[in-house]
């Protein structure tokens, strides 16, 4: 895992093993590949807002989504991996009202058509594929 997202974090420099606050190197994990689910819906939401579709709910659960994983006071992994579902079903959803509005097809970004596979670990997912330095999503960006 690698976390420095606030001031508790080991040395100044981060936490490698085991979260100073007490988060898991799983829930990190899980943690890490809502984060980039998030950065998938963002573009879809404008994208939407542009058509006049509304995007109050993904707004606010994006809201949530973030605080609950900037706090460092909730360690409930499953509820991180149902953060994860919720995300990509309301950029899916989104998704297809814009293509409905705009009657034509939409050309998403590889980063908007980014799929967990929900079939496997998501902590897996996240612990592999991302890794500080390589950041092995982005290229699929
Ligand atoms: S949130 Fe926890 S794991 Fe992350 S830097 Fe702070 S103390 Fe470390």
């Amino acid at each position: 895992m690698f976390c420095e997202q606030c001031e508790q974090t080991a040395s100044g420099q981060g936490c490698h093993q085991w979260g100073a606050c007490g988060k898991s190197p799983e829930v990190n994990a899980v943690q890490d590949l809502l984060i980039y689910c998030l950065r998938s819906l963002a573009p879809v939401a404008l994208k939407a807002r542009n058509w006049g579709v509304p995007t109050g709910e993904a707004d606010v659960f994006t809201c949530e989504a973030l605080f609950a994983t900037m706090t460092n006071v909730n360690f409930d992994r499953k509820r991180f991996s149902q953060y994860v579902r919720r995300t990509i079903t309301l950029r899916d959803n989104l998704k297809a009202q814009v293509e409905q509005a705009s009657n034509t097809p939409v050309e998403w970004s590889k980063l908007s058509c980014f799929e967990p596979d929900f079939n496997q670990s998501l902590v897996e997912q996240g612990m592999t594929n991302y890794k500080r330095g390589e950041q092995s999503w982005q290229s699929k960006e």
